[in-house]
């Protein structure tokens, strides 16, 4: 029996996504990334460098397990650039995680990074296991020995990880406490998303939905709609999800429908978001039960009358079967990926404004940047500067990507690529390149 129940029976652990298919975030990301390279006129030789990682590391991790016999678990660590600052990205613990996935996430975190305009190159890892059937005694040595192995590539002036599928706050700690065992002093700005006791920021656990609504807010601008007339519909009530409801609720939204794992909830009067928390909070971490509302199909939830959908659950989402029957004025991509290339044509073709991912779920990357400015000065802001700064960073970005918008007329997906990989390879012929 697993020692280890708590940690990943809790509504965080993830199980491994669906195979990589024609549709995937992955491919769809890189067909925006070849978009945006048409378009900048990007030379064959840059096309090359940016679309292949400056590092990739594969690393045994052998652990003797509870019972006593040794078994080899496989890590991995991908850096796709360098060239705005040290590389950034989270490490995620999955069964089916391939070195192909790892290399496509670290080149999303590559150009998300640049949107926001963090000083952060972007990089991925992840160790291929299942937490669910490892003790917290395995998962702690897994994550040790992963970092023992990768004491050459990480580092706070090289590459910082961050926690992201079944890693969590915990298993940061470790990644500081050996990191730091081994250079023979405390270097907690080696990784970000630690424990505040740690050197985590304050602010960070609700940054990507405070990003996500400072975003929503600036659309709803360009749209003419008043914050307190609109009528928000979001996919998922998890971190991003339930942060994004609750501070949108809190400015007079109307939040018509919410929904997660069990389901949709449809109030076209508006959901009492208070109510609906002390739901999630009561029963155990799900919305199941909730009587404020009336229940729908998560696809119904996505086909609702709304000014502002926000799918922050899971990615494809949003794809060429359902797309045409979407209501919203805007959609904010919350999660991931939640819209496929081919159903964003379509989106495009209605006249639909899309704030994308990369945008808009980048502020807890860029809070990740404070915690680690933070560690470095070995000074902590208060939870009032860490957001008032997070805003105007997010503000920032999205006026930013609006007039790279209008100036080629192209849509705000396609903004944010060609702003991130012009200001990438601007850096790189500037840089040069060491031989
Ligand atoms: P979470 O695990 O806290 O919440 C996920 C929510 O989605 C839960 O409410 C869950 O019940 C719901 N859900 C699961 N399956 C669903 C389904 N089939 N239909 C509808 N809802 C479903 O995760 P999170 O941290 O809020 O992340 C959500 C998305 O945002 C992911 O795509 C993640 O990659 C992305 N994201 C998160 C962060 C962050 O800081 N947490 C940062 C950037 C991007």
């Amino acid at each position: 029996m697993s020692q280890n129940k708590d940690l990943y029976s809790s509504p965080y652990y993830k199980e491994p996504g669906p195979p990589l298919d024609k549709e995937s975030p992955f491919e769809s990301m890189m067909e925006r990334f070849r978009f945006a390279a048409k378009i900048l006129e990007l030379d064959e030789g840059m096309f090359q460098y940016l679309s292949n990682p400056v590092k990739s590391v594969t690393v045994s991790i052998p652990i003797i397990m509870d019972n006593g016999n040794i078994r080899v678990f496989e890590g991995y660590r991908v850096i796709h650039d360098n060239v705005l600052g040290p590389s950034k990205g989270g490490l995620r613990y999955t069964p089916n995680v391939t070195i192909e996935e790892v290399k496509a996430l670290a080149a999303w975190m590559t150009w998300k990074c640049a949107v926001v305009n963090v000083p952060f190159g972007g990089a991925k890892g992840a160790v291929r296991c299942n937490p669910k059937e490892l003790s917290l005694r395995e998962l702690e040595q897994i994550t040790r020995r992963y970092t023992a192995e990768m004491i050459e590539v990480i580092g706070p002036d090289r590459d910082i990880p961050a926690p992201d599928m079944n890693t969590n706050e915990q298993i940061m700690a470790w990644i500081m406490d050996t990191y730091s065992m081994h250079s023979r002093r405390t270097d907690n700005a080696v990784v970000t998303g630690k424990p505040i006791i740690l050197g985590g920021s304050k602010g960070r656990k609700e940054a990507t939905g405070r990003g996500v609504v400072t975003v929503t807010l600036e659309a709803l601008n360009k749209l003419g709609i008043m914050a307190n007339k609109c009528r928000v519909v979001i996919q998922g009530f998890g971190n991003v999800g339930s942060v994004t409801a609750r501070l949108l609720y809190e400015r007079g939204a109307r939040i018509v429908g919410i929904s997660d794992v069990t389901g949709g909830y449809y109030h076209p009067d508006g959901i009492d978001i208070d109510q609906a928390l002390l739901h999630v909070q009561e029963s155990g971490g799900t919305l199941y039960g909730f009587q404020g509302a009336e229940k729908i199909t998560n696809e119904e939830l996505l086909e609702l009358d709304c000014d502002v959908l926000i799918p922050a659950a899971l990615q494809d989402q949003i794809n060429k079967l359902n797309a045409r029957n979407i209501k919203a004025r805007a959609i904010i991509e919350g999660a991931n990926g939640p819209i496929t290339a081919n159903a964003d044509t379509i989106l495009d073709d209605m006249g639909i404004l899309i704030i994308p991912d990369i945008l808009a779920n980048a502020g807890g990357v860029t809070v990740s940047y404070f915690e680690w400015v933070q560690d470095r000065h070995g000074y902590f802001w208060t939870e009032d500067r860490v957001n008032r700064r997070l805003n105007r960073m997010m503000r920032d970005a999205f006026q930013l990507l609006y007039e790279v918008k209008e100036k080629h007329s192209i849509t705000l997906r396609q903004a944010a690529y060609v702003y991130a990989i012009q200001k990438v390879s601007d850096t790189l012929r500037i840089r040069g390149i060491y031989a």
